[in-house]
C-alpha cells in the first residue's frame, strides 16, 4: 500500500505533486489526451470489476484485491458480505471467522485483521459512514492511496486516480511518465487530465492492461494505441524509437 503525501511547507517544494505540476511537455499532453480519447471509444463507460453494493463493501473488496485477482475476490465476497454486510457487523466480527472466509485471496490473516480494524475505525471515528476525504481514508487499516482513490472515483464520484500495477506499467510504456513510484505517477497523470476524467482513465487503462498490454506479452499487433505508443513492438513504434535514438 502507498503512504500519505507530506504536506508540511518544508517538504512541499519537493513533493511529487509540486514536481508533477511544474510543467508537462506539450507532446506528452497531446499523447495523453489522444490515449484517453481512444480508451473512451474502446471501453466506453468505465467499469469497476469488483462486485459491491455499498462504499463499505467496495472498500472491503479493494482491501482483499491486494496481490489477488478481482475474479478471485468476487468469488469470496458473496459469502463474506452475507455474514458481514455492513461496517457495524464487521466491526464485531471474530477475526478468525473472517480469516476462514477470505483465506483463498492470500495474505488472509493480515487482510482479515485489516477488514475488522477498518470497520471498527469506521464505526468509532466516522459514525458508521465510510469517509470520502483521502486524508481520512488513508488512516483506515489496510487503506493506501490506491484504495482510497478507488473509493473516491467509483463510489463517491470524486476525483481520484488509482495507480495499480497496470496503470503504472501502461503509463510508462505509453511514455506518459518515467516515474516508478505510484504516488509520483498519480500526480504526474493528475496534471495531464481534467479531474473528472481521473477515475475513468485509471479504470480504462486497467482494462487495457488486462486485455491487451500484458506485463510479459503485450499484444501490440492488435493494440489500438500502437501508432502513438513509443513502446509499440509494431514496426511503426520501432521506427519511431529508432528515429528518436538518432
Ligand atoms: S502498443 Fe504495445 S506496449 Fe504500447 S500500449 Fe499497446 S500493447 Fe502496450
Amino acid at each position: 500500500m502507498f503512504g500519505t503525501v507530506a504536506t508540511t511547507p518544508a517538504r512541499a517544494k519537493t513533493s511529487p505533486k509540486a514536481n508533477a505540476t511544474k510543467k508537462v511537455n506539450q507532446k506528452i499532453l497531446d499523447r495523453s489526451s489522444e490515449v484517453l480519447s481512444r480508451l473512451k471509444t474502446i471501453y466506453g463507460a468505465p467499469i469497476c470489476e469488483l462486485t459491491h453494493e455499498s462504499a463499505f463493501q467496495l472498500l472491503s473488496a479493494t482491501i482483499l484485491s491486494a496481490q489477488c485477482t478481482d475474479a478471485r475476490v468476487n468469488m469470496v465476497t458473496p459469502a463474506l458480505f452475507a455474514e458481514f454486510p455492513t461496517a457495524q457487523k464487521m466491526s464485531v466480527a471474530d477475526v478468525s471467522r473472517v480469516e476462514e472466509l477470505v483465506r483463498s485471496t492470500g495474505f488472509y490473516a493480515t487482510k482479515a485483521k485489516n477488514l475488522v480494524g477498518m470497520a471498527r475505525n469506521v464505526m468509532e471515528r466516522f459514525g458508521g459512514e465510510v469517509p470520502s476525504a483521502i486524508e481520512d481514508l488513508v488512516t483506515l487499516p489496510g487503506v493506501g492511496r490506491k484504495t482510497a482513490n478507488v473509493l473516491r472515483s467509483v463510489v463517491f464520484d470524486l476525483p481520484g486516480l488509482p495507480v495499480d500495477t497496470h496503470v503504472g506499467r501502461l503509463s510508462r510504456r505509453l511514455g506518459l511518465t518515467k516515474e516508478e513510484d505510484p504516488v509520483k505517477v498519480e500526480y504526474e497523470l493528475n496534471a495531464m487530465f481534467d479531474p473528472k476524467d481521473w477515475g475513468g482513465f485509471s479504470l480504462r487503462l486497467i482494462l487495457h492492461g488486462r486485455r491487451v498490454c500484458d506485463a510479459k506479452k503485450p499484444k501490440c499487433d492488435v493494440c489500438e494505441l500502437a501508432d502513438i505508443c513509443p513502446s509499440s513492438e509494431m514496426p511503426y513504434g520501432k521506427l519511431k524509437q529508432t528515429k528518436k535514438a538518432k
